[in-house]
């Protein structure tokens, strides 16, 4: 049944018209990877200590979603939709603003992982399971100010972390066998499902500034100086992203929420895990 799921999240996403540029054939996400963790891990009761007391276990967010009380929650599925090297490659050159394609990427693309989220609920259901899109559910919930800055409920990383698809990042983002640029998902169903594993020696390990003390690009590419060898700002890049950017992009080019994604292209880990100098 594995293979079957991670069949339906491929087909969906290589077959769906909204995974298209407007007026064009080229699309906005590469095939996807698709990894499973147990709902029981302890990972995600490490993750009240890591993020806070308000992330929900995957048990903890399918009994509290309507209609799934007395739900037995068994596995996460997660996947990663990799941003197309086009797109990665029109970004590259922007210094100052996301390029058009990253912008639509980040707002017609997100429109087609919401739909793949409705989509693989309504598979797993058809076939007699139950499933909740965390993302979707009225549970979730967004925090302006935590200790770790803004959370939220549920974290789509941390969950794809868990499911073995990558490690965290000096930008807080997960480096990927498909690279940093990408959106993710997830869906938590009763279905029972071996856990991928988490391949990785440790959750930094695929960025080189932890791995190894060298690169650090990232830190260049913010515009907004986001971004330090300390780490993330999140509220100084919340109010580029959700603010100064969104206005200067619908301007040039009418496209209403963008993303930013400068400090994930021209960089060694755009669309891969990097190879350390040590
Ligand atoms: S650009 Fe370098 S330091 Fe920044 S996240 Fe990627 S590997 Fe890590
Ligand atoms: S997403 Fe943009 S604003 Fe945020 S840290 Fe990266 S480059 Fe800076």
């Amino acid at each position: 049944m594995e293979r079957t799921v991670a069949d339906e999240i491929r087909r969906f996403v290589n077959e769906s018209p909204a995974n298209r540029f407007p007026q064009g054939e080229r699309r906005y996400f590469d095939e996807p990877l698709v990894g499973f963790a147990a709902a029981g891990d302890p990972l995600f009761a490490d993750y009240k200590g890591i993020i806070g007391s308000f992330h929900l276990t995957p048990a903890e967010l399918t009994e509290q979603t309507p209609g799934c009380e007395g739900v037995r929650a068994a596995t996460v599925i997660s996947w990663v939709l990799p941003v197309t090297q086009s797109t990665r490659e029109s970004n590259r050159r922007e210094n100052r603003w996301p390029s058009r394609e990253w912008a639509l990427t980040r707002n017609n693309g997100e429109a087609l992982n919401g739909a793949l989220r409705r989509h693989l609920v309504a598979f797993l259901e058809g076939r007699g399971h139950r499933a909740v899109a965390p993302q979707l559910s009225p549970v979730w919930q967004e925090f302006a100010d935590t200790p770790v800055g803004i959370a939220s409920t549920w974290s789509e990383r941390h969950a794809a972390y868990a499911a073995g698809l990558g490690t965290f990042s000096l930008n807080d983002a997960l480096i990927t066998p498909r690279g940093i640029a990408h959106r993710l998902g997830s869906v938590i169903t009763d279905l029972r499902l071996t856990p991928s594993g988490r391949p990785y020696p440790g959750p930094r390990h695929n960025c080189l500034w932890y791995r190894e003390g060298t690169c650090g690009a990232c830190i260049g590419r913010c515009p907004v100086g986001a971004l330090s060898r300390e780490g993330h700002d999140k509220a100084r890049c919340r109010d580029y992203v959700y603010g100064e950017a969104p206005r200067a992009v619908a301007e040039r080019y009418g496209v209403p929420s963008v993303g930013c994604g400068l400090c994930q292209t021209r960089v060694p880990c755009e669309g891969g895990i990097p190879h350390g100098t040590k």
